[in-house]
């Protein structure tokens, strides 16, 4: 570190921002950046960050991939838009074939491009009503799903999400997660709630996070995911995956529901899709995806030529450099280092995930959820230099989202500093 933290270039900047952004829109380490490469951070002041956080799971190539970069650059110089409705081009065509190519599954798919998550699981919605001539949605606790109208609905905390902004889009209906470490959600439970106070035959589709993201890095209990998926196939609702966050190979396989062997009838990316450019996307089963009628599906600027390039630079990284790999390198290296804290330093519950999306729940006794131990935690990696990033119902875990280009010193550096942090918070 250069400066304390925030330096005095950010504290300048901090005080243009808040007579000129809202303060509606949050901030978690009020440093300004300059730049940013495969793990680091670095500020105006000149100081270094560990990236623990991956800008929320986008970079997950690395900040300023080369490739990205190149792919982006030549993109750039050859058009910047033409609106694919209005004019087509090749790029979108071949990011589309990509995801219809890794999406679990081997039957026929179709593809279509957004700009963002939000964007792709209101789509996501809008096909399965159409579909199925059906309106509930049935969402979980826990859940997250964008902010807009319908997806804000979905999303399970009310603060910051919700409060205050509703009312909220109808027919939207919640049930509990699967939450091993609570106790809660267990499928036959949540089977049974879904048909008496829904009813099999309204339901749309079902919109699940194979692990719960901002809710606090859940993963639910093995088979939860699969029958949920066997429940849709009965009841004639689609499965709606969101791997918005859990996916592009954040958790060692190209989607996590892969390993959940669950197939989803419509599947939602973005994040790390693009490498930092904005693009969404949903991906399903071609004879739902081609029931919409003409005209139905699109936006002006939904895969933008840039962020299409983009994404294609994305799947080529993940595959040359083996990052399905790195990422489950990366979680039995964090898992090693963490999992020894549960039982010992006393506020660390639970250490749970999968691959590279790692979360550590905090807890004080009757794991009553620990808010403030997960802020002290944040607080003291922050002026360590280490990025992390908390989530959480409660706002009491800490999740890691390294990217999965890290090399393993910086890795091993930014795991000093948690580990001390978990030991000194609690
Ligand atoms: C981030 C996220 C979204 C929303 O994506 P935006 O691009 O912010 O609209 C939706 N679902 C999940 C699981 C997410 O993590």
């Amino acid at each position: 570190m250069h400066t304390v933290i925030p330096g005095p270039r950010s504290l300048e900047l901090a005080a243009r921002r808040a007579a000129a952004v809202p303060n509606g829109v949050g901030v978690t380490l009020p440093v300004f950046i300059e730049r940013a490469t495969a793990g680091i951070l670095e500020d105006v002041d000149g100081n270094r960050f560990i990236d623990f956080g991956s800008g929320i799971s986008v970079t997950n190539v690395g900040n300023s991939a080369p490739a990205v970069v190149e792919a982006v650059s030549a993109a750039a110089e050859a058009f910047t838009h033409t609106c694919f409705q209005v004019t087509p081009y090749e790029g979108y065509v071949a990011v589309c074939e990509r995801l219809n190519d890794l999406a679990p599954g081997e039957h026929e798919k179709r593809s279509f491009l957004v700009n963002s998550g939000a964007e792709a699981v209101e789509n996501a919605v809008k096909i399965a009503r159409y579909v199925t001539g059906r309106s509930a949605v049935v969402a979980f606790d826990h859940g997250f799903h964008g902010r807009t109208l319908l997806t804000m609905s979905l999303t399970g905390k009310a603060m910051p999400y919700k409060r205050g902004f509703g009312p909220f889009a109808p027919e939207v209906y919640r049930m509990p997660y699967s939450d091993p470490f609570h106790g809660s959600g267990r499928l036959e439970e949540v089977i049974r709630s879904i048909e008496t106070t829904v009813g099999a035959e309204a339901v749309a589709c079902i919109v699940v996070e194979p692990i719960a993201g901002e809710g606090g890095f859940v993963v639910p209990e093995a088979g939860w995911l699969a029958g949920l998926a066997e429940w849709c196939k009965e009841a004639g609702a689609l499965l709606v995956v969101d791997e918005i966050q859990s996916g592009m190979g954040r958790t060692g396989t190209w989607f996590a529901c892969e390993q959940d062997e669950v197939v989803p009838d419509l599947m939602t990316t973005a994040k790390s899709l693009g490498g930092g450019l904005p693009i969404g996307a949903v991906t399903g089963r071609a004879e739902v995806m081609e029931m919409v009628h003409r005209g139905g599906l699109g936006g002006t600027f939904g895969g933008n030529p840039l962020a299409c390039a983009a994404a294609l630079a994305v799947f080529d990284i993940i595959e040359s450099q083996g990052l399905l790999d790195r990422a489950c390198h990366i979680g039995r290296v964090s898992m090693s280092r963490l999992s020894e804290l549960v039982g010992r330093a006393p506020a660390v519950g639970d250490v749970r995930g999968r691959g590279a999306m790692i979360g550590v729940e905090l807890v004080g006794p009757d794991r009553v959820p620990d808010a403030d131990a997960a802020q002290r935690v944040a607080a003291r990696c922050h002026q360590a230099g280490l990025l992390v990033l908390t989530a959480g119902t409660y706002s009491n875990v800490i999740r890691l989202l390294p990217p999965l280009v890290m090399p393993d010193e910086l890795l091993d550096d930014g795991l000093d500093v948690l580990v001390d942090a978990l030991g000194a918070a609690t």
